[in-house]
């Protein structure tokens, strides 16, 4: 059985004027559903083939051999994880426990903006910005290319931003700081990370 591009939970302009449908249609019906396919040809008559998305990424992160299928593996993933980091009517401060537990672990909701933005800021080139849950806290990553903290020992993803340019050109030009301040300002989906707490817990 291969792997198909997962439904966006929400219209394609649904997230204009900050994401616009343009974006989207290049984003999520090119981007994502080129890993797709590269994913599928990939593993298409191998071992592989009909296993979990999970278990395919940790396979090929521990193999240098199987780069190629790491890339397109977890850019599956983090892309589906990343549709679910945002939500039309997003944006602002959190509310509920991923609140409370924001303001015990960076000190304010400002605190971590700043931090945030400054790893999506300071990824050079092609990545990620991530919350993930780690050993009960809160910490904020960047990782490079199609890096994933999900494979990482002990650390939940909670949030991602996805900060290649293919993700902001066409709305935001070369200003991926304006990007992020949108980003969090407009769209960011706290109850996914609400509920990605609550899963982890
Ligand atoms: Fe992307």
């Amino acid at each position: 059985m291969a792997f198909e591009l997962p439904p966006l939970p929400y219209s394609r302009d649904a997230l204009a004027p900050h994401i616009s449908e343009e974006t989207l249609n290049y984003h999520y019906g090119k981007h994502h559903q080129a890993y797709v396919n590269n994913l599928n040809k990939m593993i298409d008559g191998t071992d592989l083939e009909g296993k979990p998305l999970e278990e395919i990424i940790e396979t090929a992160e521990a193999d240098s051999s199987k780069a190629g299928l790491f890339n397109n593996a977890a850019q599956v993933w983090n892309h589906t994880f990343y549709w679910h980091s945002m939500k039309p009517g997003g944006g602002g401060k959190p509310s509920g426990a991923i609140a409370d537990k924001i303001d015990s672990d960076f000190g304010s909701y400002d605190k971590f903006a700043e931090e945030f933005k400054g790893a999506g800021g300071g990824q050079f080139g092609s990545g990620w910005a991530w919350l993930v849950l780690k050993n009960g806290k809160l910490e904020v990553r960047k990782t490079p290319n199609a890096e994933t903290p999900l494979t990482e020992d002990g650390a939940t993803p909670l949030l991602t931003m996805d900060v290649w340019e293919h993700a902001y050109y066409l709305d935001y030009q070369n200003s991926r700081p304006n990007y992020m301040q949108a980003w969090l300002e407009s769209v960011v989906n706290w109850d996914f990370a609400n509920q990605n707490l609550a899963d982890a817990n």
